[in-house]
């Protein structure tokens, strides 16, 4: 399977759109991720009075996240003096898209630059991921640069912990994944690889903006575990789900996690979005080894914090992902033991074919072995169980972005780098 990722790989190759020799740390602050409180103080410290404060904080939300501009010129609405004000103050940066590639399914994947934590320190590159299908485009966001977990099956779960993002870093995959796809009003598609298909949704009170988007769903499944970075995770989020802005409603957000028990309710309180659980395993034993954070939290408590999940119902369900691990956890039995762990929380099942990355020690289950297993959760009434692979030529499957990246940094670079140089 690796081969054939990898042959489509080199068929798929990456646009190198930023060289690392040029890049400059910024020396300002972005505006994007600032909360509306925030954006009020930073008004208020360039003079703006007080009383007109929401006013401009109203303005500027419609300019960075309604319209998506990337200078302060074109603030039609805001004065020349202020303009200048934040100019000279502020960025609207997002991350830097590095590179590009298009799969052949319409799946794009963006490596992305983050500033170092310290000057002069490398800058860290993380991954997003669109996904687009026939009634949505969905984008994977990534959380931390690695984690601190150690999944055995995740590649990012083998990279150090770099940093957590920022909010604003977060946000900003949004953004920058929208520039790319020229996903704001008025903006120009990309003509290269698929055209996302578009969104039939309606977004209330914006019927000017129905069937406009390319982005209609965010899901938290990128590098790191988003509930060890919950204040930064939950400020992108609701930024991401305002409706004077970007848009996207809650329940069209997923944050999923490897089960951190004490942060699993704030979820639900503080943000209100969609829950995704990487259960993977139905017994401790095993699941303490896939999901080594199973011995602090285990399997009882992990669920008994998903019944207890603000605003489950069987219209707002909890999503279980099961990775496909061949002779590990996908026995009929598993299957069996699955559907009765979950009897009487309202639940999705996703069954996900483990996507291998090399020194991997697992092996992704036949396809008769998932058929099988699918029917067993299938005949207990949960509908399409198994996740599409999509983007496979582009190694673009969630938890495998670091995996992907580090490809990127060691041999594709030095190739590109000959390829950019004889173009
Ligand atoms: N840290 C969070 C979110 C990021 S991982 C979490 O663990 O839930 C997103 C999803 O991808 C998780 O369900 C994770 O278990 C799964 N995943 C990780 N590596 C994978 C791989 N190699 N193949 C298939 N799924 C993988
Ligand atoms: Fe971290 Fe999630 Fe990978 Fe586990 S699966 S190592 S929690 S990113």
């Amino acid at each position: 399977m690796t081969s054939l990722v990898e042959t489509h790989l080199a068929a798929a190759p990456f646009i190198e759109k930023a060289p690392l020799e040029r890049y400059v740390a910024p020396e300002k602050p972005s505006l994007i991720g600032l909360s509306r409180a925030a954006l009020a103080d930073a008004l208020g410290r360039l003079g703006v009075p007080q009383g007109q404060r929401k006013m401009r904080v109203q303005q500027l939300w419609h300019w960075l996240y309604f319209r998506g501009l990337t200078s302060f010129d074109a603030m039609t609405s805001v004065s020349k003096e202020l303009r200048s004000a934040l100019a000279q103050n502020f960025t609207l940066e997002r991350p830097q898209v590095v590179a590009e590639q298009v799969s052949v399914d319409g799946t794009r994947k963006w490596l992305l630059r983050l500033p170092g934590e310290v000057a002069g320190e490398r800058p860290h590159e993380v991954e997003c991921v669109y996904i687009p299908d026939s009634e949505r485009g969905t984008l994977c966001v990534s959380s931390q640069v690695g984690c601190t977990l150690n999944c055995t099956f995740c590649h990012t779960g083998t990279q150090r912990l770099a940093r957590n993002l920022t909010a604003g870093e977060i946000v900003g995959q949004v953004m920058a994944a929208r520039d790319c796809l020229g996903d704001w009003p008025g903006g120009t598609r990309p003509t290269d690889g698929v055209v996302p298909k578009k969104s039939t949704e309606r977004i209330s009170g914006k019927p000017d903006m129905r069937g406009e988007r390319c982005v209609t769903n965010i899901v938290m499944m990128g590098m790191g575990e988003p509930l060890y970075n919950f204040e930064a995770v939950r400020d992108a989020l609701l930024i991401v789900a305002d409706g004077d802005g970007l848009t996207v409603s809650r329940r069209r957000i997923t944050l999923s996690t490897s089960g951190v028990v004490p942060n699993i309710e704030r979820a639900g309180a503080e943000i209100g979005c969609m829950l995704a659980v990487s259960l993977h395993a139905v017994r401790d034993d095993l699941r303490s080894e896939l999901v080594p954070l199973n011995r602090k939290y285990p399997i009882a408590e992990l669920l008994e914090a998903c019944r207890n999940y603000p605003g489950l119902s069987n219209a707002k369900r909890i999503t279980f992902e099961y990775v496909m691990l061949k002779g590990v956890n996908d026995s009929i039995a598993d299957a069996k033991a699955l559907v009765r762990l979950l009897k009487g929380i309202p639940a999705k099942i996703n069954l996900i074919p483990f996507n291998p990355w090399p020194g991997s020690r697992y092996e992704c289950s036949d396809w008769e072995q998932i058929e099988k297993f699918s029917q067993v959760v299938f005949d207990a009434g949960y509908a399409s169980p198994v996740r599409t692979p999509r983007g496979r030529d582009i190694l673009a499957a969630c938890g495998q972005l670091k995996s992907a990246s580090e490809k990127l940094s060691a041999r594709e670079r030095l190739a590109l780098r000959a390829m950019v140089m004889t173009d």
